[in-house]
C-alpha cells in the first residue's frame, strides 16, 4: 500500500479498494494478501474470532500466514430517504439500517458506522413509536383495492432459472458498475438491464420469493447504473475513470427517482 498512500493500509477505504483492484488487474491475480501476523497472536484471535475460525477451516492460520483478500464493491451510499428516527415521506413507512439514506454517511461507508447506524436509528425509532399514535383507518380505499386486484392477476406459466438470472445480473453489475466505472460500460449495462427486464415477464404478480427478489434486484441495478452515469465525478467509492476529479457542483441526483417511476411495474 505504500505505493498508493502514506497511511498505507489505513488509507480511506475506497483508496485501499482501488489499490487492491489495480494490483489484481496488473498481476492477473484473483486476490492479494493481507499479512496480520505482525499483530500479537492472542489479540488477533480475540478481536477476529469468526474470520480466524473461517480461515482455519480453509487451512489458513492467520496468526502466521497471509490472508487471501479481494475487494467488494459498495455499489451506492443511498437508500430510502429517512430521518434519523426512520421516518420517511410515506406515513407509517419507516426505514432504518442499510436500506435508509439518513445522511450519516459520506462518499464512503466507514467501518462500523453502518452497524452503529442500525443500533442508533433503531433506538430512535423505538423511542418515537412508543409515543406515536399508531392507529390506522379501518377503510381500504378504491385505489388500494385496484392495486391489489392488479397485482393478483393470473400470470403466465413460464418458468425461470432464477439462480442463473441472478448470477448474470451480479456479473453485469460487478463488471460495469463495480469498483471502477466509465460511461461506455455503464451505458451498455443500462441497455442490457432493459433487455433483462423486458425478458423477465413478471410485470405484476411473481410466482415466488426468488422471482420478487430478482425483480427488485433489476430495479435497484437500474437505479444504481442511472445514478452512476449522472454523477460525472469521482468521489469516495464512486470512481469514474472518465471523470477522475471531485466536482464542485455535483449534488444528490433526483433523476434516478424519476427513472424509478418510469421503470415501475405497476
Ligand atoms: C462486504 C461488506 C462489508 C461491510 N463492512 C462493514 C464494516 O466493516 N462495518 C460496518 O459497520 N458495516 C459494514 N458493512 C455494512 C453492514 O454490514 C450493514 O450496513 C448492516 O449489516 C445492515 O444491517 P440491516 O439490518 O439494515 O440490513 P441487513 O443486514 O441486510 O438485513 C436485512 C435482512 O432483511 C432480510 N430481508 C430482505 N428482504 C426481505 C423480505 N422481503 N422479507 C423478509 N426479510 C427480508 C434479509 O434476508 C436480511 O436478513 C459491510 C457490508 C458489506 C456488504
Amino acid at each position: 500500500m505504500s505505493k498508493y498512500h502514506d497511511k498505507r493500509e489505513l488509507a480511506p477505504r475506497d483508496i485501499v479498494t482501488r489499490a487492491i483492484y489495480n494490483e489484481m488487474q496488473n498481476k492477473h491475480s484473483s486476490n492479494m494478501f493481507l499479512n496480520a501476523s505482525i499483530i500479537d497472536k492472542q489479540k488477533l484471535l480475540m478481536r477476529f474470532p469468526t474470520i480466524s475460525e473461517h480461515c482455519l477451516k480453509s487451512g489458513i492460520d492467520i496468526t502466521s500466514s497471509p490472508i487471501p483478500i479481494a475487494p467488494a464493491a459498495h455499489y451506492f451510499m443511498g437508500g430510502i430517504k429517512a430521518e434519523v428516527n426512520g421516518k420517511t415521506s410515506i406515513k407509517n413507512l419507516y426505514a432504518i439500517g442499510e436500506t435508509a439514506s439518513t445522511g450519516l454517511h459520506g462518499a464512503n461507508r466507514l467501518a462500523s458506522n453502518s452497524l452503529l447506524e442500525c443500533v442508533a436509528c433503531a433506538y430512535e425509532l423505538a423511542d418515537y413509536l412508543s409515543f406515536a399514535n399508531l392507529e390506522t383507518p379501518n377503510i381500504i380505499d378504491d385505489r388500494i383495492m385496484n392495486t391489489i386486484n392488479l397485482y393478483s392477476n393470473p400470470i403466465s406459466d413460464c418458468d425461470y432459472d432464477i439462480k442463473t438470472l441472478k448470477d448474470n445480473l451480479k456479473s453485469l453489475m460487478w463488471d460495469s458498475a463495480g469498483i471502477i466505472r466509465c460511461e461506455d460500460k455503464l451505458l451498455k449495462a443500462l441497455d442490457k438491464l432493459n433487455i433483462m427486464n423486458r425478458d423477465f415477464r413478471r410485470e405484476r404478480k411473481c410466482r415466488n420469493t426468488d422471482e420478487y427478489e430478482y425483480r427488485n434486484m433489476l430495479t435497484i441495478a437500474q437505479l444504481i447504473v442511472t445514478a452512476a452515469l449522472e454523477r460525472k465525478e469521482s468521489r469516495g467509492a464512486h470512481s469514474r475513470s472518465d471523470y477522475t476529479n471531485i466536482s464542485e457542483i455535483a449534488t444528490h441526483s433526483t433523476s434516478s427517482i424519476k427513472n424509478a417511476k418510469e421503470f415501475s411495474y405497476a
